[in-house]
């Protein structure tokens, strides 16, 4: 389990969730992405980011609203392939 960064990030990327997280385990490619994600293998839950997000786009994964549920494999998946995850953003952006 962990906090996922959901569609209210898309082309926004404010990045206050970064600057807060105790573990750095928020991340993007600046000229890659439309969205920052969170790595779950990294996440202690701790809740910094959910509130410190201007979007409200931060929220626990099993908490996920169903329009959003793909964004906890979105974030999963851009750590393994962020290409994968790129194409999965714009789809759900669409
Ligand atoms: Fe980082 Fe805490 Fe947010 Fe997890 S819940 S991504 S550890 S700030």
């Amino acid at each position: 389990m962990a906090f996922v960064i959901a569609a209210p990030c898309i082309d926004h990327l404010d990045q206050a969730c970064v600057e807060v997280c105790p573990v750095d385990c928020i991340s993007h490619d600046p000229a890659a992405d439309r969205k920052a994600y969170i790595d779950p293998e990294g996440c202690i839950e701790c809740g910094a980011c959910e509130p410190a997000c201007p979007q409200g786009a931060i929220m626990l994964d099993r908490q996920l609203p169903p329009v959003w549920a793909a964004f906890a494999e979105i974030d999963r998946g851009w750590w393994i392939d962020p290409e994968w995850a790129r194409d999965a953003v714009d789809a759900q952006a669409a």
